[in-house]
């Protein structure tokens, strides 16, 4: 049984083409800690560490090793000097919290070197990771009074408008977003900052949150020009639909209510099943901007945190999303190919030319340093 474990273990490990996988356990504090770092060709592996209360010790690996190997194509595919690593703490997080598991976790940050460097997750706050860095300065979204980029949100807001610019650009051939209507799913941290960005441009905005109270202050402070209730988002006559709320919502449901041109928006796992609803999404004519690509604001914010942060470098960063989402249309418009295919093209193309050029990572590029 241990040996089908360990031969199943170095299978996936081989197979995701992860680099290092190391099991951190420390009695004192009790921490249980993976870190996957899956791919350093363009820069240290950077990711949050998840703190989850995992079943087994086995879907916790599984977790970390594909939570790590998304983060490698986001990075890359935001053109970012970063490669791809995630954390997972086994426990808790509401019941086995402790200072000092957290520091012990800092000290196994530090044993690798500015291989992988952390920031916070499901689970874990910035409070945490304050712990964390009294062990270690490889660790990234720190409070703004302590120099951290702080709320990651306005950031992927903003990163989310300039896709759906590079979006409507493509789809509709326009420049400007006056005039047309966005279908917006939640309104919390990201899809507030969206919807007050969207009335700047003119654009029409229809809301749905399961959270009532949401919608009505943002039509109260933002202007919105509508509230549809939570299932009701999906059938809206719109140009945009914009899902900021919850994975898994283009799926066989969904898709044939959907009346819009273009999906565009911030929330992690739009597709539910890539293959099946990437392919049928484009089949329907409708332009898909890869959620991984768009929602990259939050990880450019923490990526100029590295190198001291400046608010103003941070959006400059994110105005890049425009031209990301736009060469994934090119890219899928040229070899006709569905756009959740081509970011992932769009990563291997940066990959490989960067293998070529670039030494694997630069331990130094990191906070504080
Ligand atoms: P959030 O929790 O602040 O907001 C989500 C909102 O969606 C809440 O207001 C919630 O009530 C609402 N909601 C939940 N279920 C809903 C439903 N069925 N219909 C309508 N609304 C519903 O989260 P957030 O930080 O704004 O993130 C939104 C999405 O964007 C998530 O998928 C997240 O993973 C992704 N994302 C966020 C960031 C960031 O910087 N915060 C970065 C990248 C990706």
């Amino acid at each position: 049984m241990e040996g089908e474990f360990h031969m199943k273990y170095f299978e996936t490990v081989h197979k995701e083409g992860h680099e290092q996988v190391s099991f951190f356990f420390d009695p004192g504090t009790g921490l249980k800690a993976i870190i996957a770092i899956h791919n350093t060709t363009l820069g240290p592996a950077l990711g949050g560490t998840r703190m989850w209360n995992y079943a087994t010790e086995q879907e916790a690996l599984t977790d970390v090793l594909r939570l790590s190997k998304g983060m490698t194509y986001k990075a890359a595919a935001a053109g970012l000097r970063l490669g791809g690593g995630k954390a997972v703490i086994i426990g808790n997080p509401k019941t086995d919290k402790t200072d000092a598991l957290f520091r012990a976790f800092g000290k196994a940050v530090n044993t690798l070197g500015g291989r992988y460097i952390t920031a916070e997750d499901v689970g874990t706050s910035v409070q945490d990771m304050e712990h964390v860095s009294e062990e270690t300065t490889f660790v990234t979204g720190i409070d703004e009074a302590k120099g951290g980029s702080g709320d990651p949100s306005p950031l992927t807001a903003f990163g989310t408008l300039q896709g759906i610019k590079a979006s409507v650009k493509h789809k509709m051939k326009r420049d400007d977003l006056k005039g047309l209507t966005v279908a917006l799913q939640g309104v919390g941290h990201v899809g507030w900052h969206l919807a007050g960005l969207l009335k700047q441009e003119g654009a029409k905005v229809i809301v749905s949150d399961i959270d009532f109270a949401a919608c009505q202050r943002a039509e109260k402070e933002l202007g919105i020009d509508g509230i549809v209730n939570p299932d009701e988002i999906y059938d809206v006559q719109c140009e945009i639909f914009a899902p900021c709320a919850l994975g898994a919502i283009i799926n066989d449901q969904t898709l044939p209510r959907l009346k819009c041109q273009i999906v565009a928006g911030a929330s992690n796992n739009q597709l539910a099943v890539q293959e099946r609803h990437g392919v049928e999404i484009e089949k329907r004519g409708i332009a898909y901007a890869p959620d991984y690509v768009i929602n990259a604001g939050g990880l450019m914010n923490v990526y100029v945190e590295l190198e001291g942060y400046s608010q103003e470098r941070a959006y400059r960063i994110c105005s890049g999303i425009y031209n990301n989402v736009a060469q994934v249309f090119d890219i899928a418009e040229k070899q006709g190919i569905p756009t959740y295919q081509a970011a992932d093209r769009l990563v291997e193309q940066r990959l490989n030319r960067a293998t070529n050029l670039s030494p694997r990572f630069n331990a130094s590029f990191a906070r504080g340093r």
